[in-house]
């Protein structure tokens, strides 16, 4: 698509990118291209190789992130082909807290010998420096998930660059509205798109996004062979959430400022995570680099799992459902999974916090905090 916006703001990139070209009676909107295969002689030739719903997302979160985009199934799928261009026996250096899904990868990963993986306290930045050498792929997930500890980004990605090490960053709970890995020097940057990006709890997507034409190259290799390729309605559907991407990350982001103040007062709470609080571990690091801080937040709550079960239980506004990044607020106790990493507090539950009124949301958590 050929809008030009590197000169606009990103809440504006949100709304212009990925558009067909303007000319009479074109359309507004990129259309959904329902096609397995092309007529010969073309640059896509095959379903699995392109399709044009999925370049105008792809221009829409290049406009967002930096470089070139390519969007998969979901943000595992991502994950997945960008751990795939590694050679086999690579050195990884992880958080020891990360989403789970990738620590299970990992897991795996390392007992098979495909990587060999040493897992770090992401926020500790010594322990993450001391891990450099002889290391192949420093992955950052910041803020983590579901602990919102925050890595320092950019001393780490100039230090690992310095070092020749391959730098992803997972700005899943971020966005680029908060912080621009690339421009820090990233290699890659990858989001699941299911969450913020896309905003409404029904896609599943990932995109990774990179400056370098050789890493496009191979991720986008990654992508044709392995046939972790998003669907085109998938592909649509995520595009028409990131038209409202800033508007609805901004209520959010707000709402998790006052919910976070506020549960650290409530008496039944020991523990709020959440790095817009001053009084967080994470605060003054994450106030240098990152524009805002989010609309994920955890917190613990006096008493057992079971208690805390209860809690997620009891809400009438917000769903007791995994996932975040969607206009409906949504909260579970990150332990109910087995694959949960243990050193996460049984009794911490993940509230996603969505667009509904603030006062609203108030409410409904005093309400189900009073179940225990
Ligand atoms: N990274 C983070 C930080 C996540 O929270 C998730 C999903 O929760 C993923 C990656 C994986 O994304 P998906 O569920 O789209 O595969």
């Amino acid at each position: 698509m050929s809008h030009d916006a590197s000169n606009e703001k990103l809440s504006t990139r949100a709304v212009t990118a990925g558009r067909p070209p303007r000319a009479g009676d074109s359309e507004l909107n990129a259309p959904i291209s329902l096609n397995s295969t092309f007529t010969a002689g073309g640059p896509i030739g095959y379903g699995r190789y392109g399709n044009d719903t999925w370049s105008a997302t792809e221009s829409a979160i290049s406009a967002l992130e930096g470089g070139r985009s390519l969007i998969f199934s979901s943000g595992m799928a991502a994950i997945t082909a960008a751990f795939s261009i590694l050679p086999w026996g690579a050195r990884i250096v992880a958080s020891n807290e990360g989403y789970s899904g990738v620590m299970t990868l990992l897991n795996q990963y390392s007992q098979s010998g495909r990587l060999k993986v040493s897992l770090v306290d992401i926020s500790n930045t010594d322990e993450v420096l001391a891990q450099l050498p002889g290391t192949d792929l420093l992955w950052l997930e910041s803020p983590t998930n579901p602990c919102l500890d925050v890595a320092e980004l950019p001393q780490l990605i100039s230090a690992a660059k310095a070092a020749g090490i391959l730098v992803m960053v997972d700005n899943t709970f971020a966005t680029a509205l908060t912080q621009r890995p690339l421009e820090m020097g990233a290699d890659v940057v990858m989001n699941s798109v299911t969450k913020f990006l896309s905003g409404h709890s029904d896609v599943l997507m990932g995109s990774l996004s990179t400056n370098s034409a050789e890493l496009f190259t191979s991720l986008e290799s990654a992508r044709k062979f392995n046939g972790s390729i998003a669907g085109p309605f998938e592909a649509w559907l995520a595009l028409r959430g990131i038209r409202t991407f800033a508007l609805r990350f901004a209520q959010s982001c707000k709402s998790a400022q006052v919910l976070a103040q506020r549960l650290s007062d409530h008496p039944k709470v020991s523990r709020v995570r959440y790095p817009g609080l001053v009084t967080d571990s994470q605060h003054e690091r994450a106030k240098k680099f990152m524009a805002t801080f989010g609309a994920v937040l955890s917190f613990e709550v006096i008493g057992s799992g079971a208690d805390a079960d209860r809690v997620c239980d009891s809400s009438k506004i917000i769903t007791h459902a995994t996932s975040l990044g969607g206009v409906e607020s949504l909260w579970e106790r990150r332990r109910r999974w087995p694959i949960e990493s243990p050193s996460v507090p049984e009794t911490l539950i993940r509230l996603s916090v969505g667009c509904e009124d603030v006062e609203d949301l108030w409410e409904d958590i005093q309400r189900a905090l009073s179940a225990i």
